[in-house]
């Protein structure tokens, strides 16, 4: 119930205005967003190549009201790619269709999304199109496919609680398109997602098994030890190589994790998102960790 209270207010403007102008909520924030500037999130960004890390830069955002907002969007994102470039950092983009006008029509958005994979792609480059709640499913599949039948620059996310997903890897796969396997983070109703914990964590393990040996290179995204451990035997049994694909974890969370499977010799990611519009990020994350948000309740009422 906790979690579907978060979820949903992360959706409402009061909650919104609550938590930005509240300095404890801000300052738990930068737990997991870096900064509002792209400064800040390529300064975190070098701390985790020094690392050994390999970072996804997210502009946090999405749903924009006006197509004006998802030009703007766009032209940023070419900035960010050429800064990646200039500093040489071993960083790609993550962002989510919402935030460049999908709901304005899925042409409009290809408009702004083709010319972005592209120029990922002059700069050896990638984008990986997060996945956003249902409603926007079946819209990014088809985006990314159509995507990526113009450039390997491009990638999607696949969540595990929802019951279509192994079809949509199927089809993914089909088109050699590289996924990020998570658990998914938005609420959605049980007819159409895996409403125990366990059952989303078998159906993980079960895509896992279906990604790792596919010869495309994919993102295990988790920060659940079980996962990651089934990660580990399933690849070390089939002899999948270590290079072969990549853990990814969130900026702020089980860093002692992150460094942990660098130093097993594994490819290690870490999504860092940055930006203004940290709201509905922030609340997905109290969302997943409860506890998060008795930590600042407490200081709160302290
Ligand atoms: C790189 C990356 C990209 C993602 N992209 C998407 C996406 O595009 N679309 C989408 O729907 N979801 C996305 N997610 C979120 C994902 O779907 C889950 O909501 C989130 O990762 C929590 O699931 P878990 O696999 O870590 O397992 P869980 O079972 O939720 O958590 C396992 C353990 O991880 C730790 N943990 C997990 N979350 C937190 C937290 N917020 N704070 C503190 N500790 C925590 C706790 O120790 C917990 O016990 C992404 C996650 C990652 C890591």
């Amino acid at each position: 119930m906790m979690r579907a209270a978060l979820i949903a207010l992360s959706q409402n403007g009061a909650a919104k205005r609550f938590v930005l102008s509240n300095p404890i909520a801000r300052r738990t924030a930068r737990r997991f967003v870096a900064g509002e500037g792209l400064d800040d999130a390529l300064e975190a960004a070098r701390a985790a190549n020094d690392a050994g890390m390999k970072v996804s830069l997210d502009f946090l955002g999405e749903n924009v009201a006006s197509r004006e907002d998802a030009e703007r969007a766009r032209e940023m994102y070419f900035g960010v790619f050429d800064r990646i470039a200039r500093e040489k950092l071993d960083a790609n983009v993550s962002l989510k269709l919402t935030q460049l006008g999908l709901d304005f029509g899925a042409d409009f958005c290809l408009e702004q999304m083709l010319p972005i994979v592209k120029h990922a792609e002059s700069l050896r480059n990638f984008v990986r199109i997060d996945m956003e709640g249902s409603a926007y499913t079946q819209r990014t599949v088809d985006m990314a496919l159509n995507l990526r039948a113009q450039s390997p620059a491009v990638g999607t996310v696949m969540q595990a609680y929802l019951r279509r997903t192994e079809a949509d890897v199927r089809a993914l796969l089909a088109a050699s398109c590289r996924m990020r396997l998570c658990k998914g983070a938005y609420l959605e109703p049980p007819d159409i997602s895996f409403a125990e914990k366990k059952d989303v964590d078998a159906n993980y393990v079960r895509l896992m098994q279906m990604l790792l040996p596919s010869g495309v290179y994919h993102g295990i995204a988790t920060h659940d030890p079980a996962m990651i451990a089934a990660t580990k035997q399933f690849a070390a049994e089939k002899g999948i190589a270590k290079d072969k694909f990549e853990f990814q974890m969130l900026y702020g969370i089980r860093p002692d994790l992150q460094r942990e499977l660098i130093r097993e010799g594994y490819n290690m990611r870490v999504y860092i998102p940055y930006g203004s519009d940290w709201f509905p990020y922030f609340m997905r994350r109290l969302a997943e960790r409860p506890a998060n948000l008795v930590f600042i309740l407490r200081n709160i009422f302290r």
